[in-house]
């Protein structure tokens, strides 16, 4: 497999950040009424959208900066990003319990007990941790102890709970396995699953994980989401499971597993922008629609990724 310095390690890092924000705009452009929503899906036609993306991609946001500053995750310095960038703006579609932790986590450097305090102490398992996570894969992608290492430390950040580690876990991972195709690894589609269900610590997410070989492409969508779960509990084995079921059978088609990953309905932002996030890692930039690519809100341009701007 090919070396690789810094620099292009944060390129791809890049490319996946890229991947999370287009899925996530891409997705968030289908909350509309029901009707509007299935027939845009069924003809293929984004409903008329301003391509913002929403907290999805204002939480990666500093994970990749984390990672140019020290080439891995400090979670003091993500903690104190997130909280910056919720007070740049709140109105990014964050859920409840992430509003009181962020507004707590700006006047505390403390993250460490506010996100274990979660939930009566069992932290949260919202899917907040693996929806953000997938440019970690990217960047280390030639090590897997690492992507999990450090998907761990950046999901505990806000989600200290087991359920959403193994989920972040699961969704670095994916994207280290589409990174290494991208660059000719030979990796067959059972042994990408494989992979996953062997570095996913014993959840529920496992569990499903292991179940995505019994529900083959053709099965109708709303089978799929009665066996996995489509986000609509905005936890994360009801979101993870689903974007991954969508990568496997789409892993080098950024564009086509956007398509089917929204025709799940559900927490559609959060769905696009993991399987965006992976999926881009494995499709060749010509594969990807240009106008996708032009429209969206740009991230690097963004008050969240500059320093001081508010
Ligand atoms: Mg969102």
């Amino acid at each position: 497999m090919k070396t690789i310095n810094e620099i292009d390690r944060l390129d791809l890092a890049k490319k996946s950040l890229t991947g999370i924000a287009i899925g996530d705009a891409f997705g968030d452009s289908f909350f509309r009424e029901t009707e509007l929503v299935e027939d845009a899906i069924y003809n293929n036609a984004i409903p008329e959208t301003q391509w913002r993306y929403t907290d999805d991609t204002v939480m990666a946001i500093p994970l990749f900066k984390s990672l140019e500053l020290f080439q891995e995750i400090n979670q003091d310095y993500i903690a104190k990003e997130f909280a910056n960038n919720y007070d740049k703006d709140s109105r990014r579609g964050y859920g409840p319990s992430m509003h009181r932790k962020l507004m707590e986590m700006k006047l505390s450097s403390d993250w460490l007990s506010i996100t274990k305090a979660s939930f009566n102490g069992e932290g949260s398992m919202g899917n907040g941790g693996a929806m953000r996570v997938s440019l970690i894969g990217a960047y280390f992608y030639d090590d897997f102890y690492k992507v999990s290492e450090q998907a761990k430390i950046s999901c505990e950040v806000t989600h200290y709970n087991k359920e959403a580690v193994a989920g972040s876990i699961t969704v670095a991972i994916a994207t280290a396995l589409c990174t290494r195709m991208y660059f000719g690894e030979k990796i067959t589609k059972k042994d990408w699953l494989n992979t996953l269900i062997e570095y996913t610590p014993e959840s529920e997410i496992r569990y499903k994980l292991i179940k995505i070989k019994q529900l083959p492409c053709n099965y109708h969508i709303k089978t799929i989401v009665s066996a996995l779960g489509n986000g609509v509990k905005m936890l994360t084995q009801d979101t993870v499971p689903f974007a991954i079921w969508n990568v496997y059978h789409f892993m080098n088609d950024f564009e086509n597993c956007l398509w089917k990953t929204v025709s799940g309905l559900g927490d559609r932002d959060t769905t696009c922008a993991i399987a965006g996030g992976i999926s881009i890692m494995n499709t060749k930039k010509d594969e990807i629609p240009a106008l996708w690519i032009n429209s969206v809100e740009k991230w690097e341009e963004s008050i969240f990724y500059k320093e001081n701007e508010k």
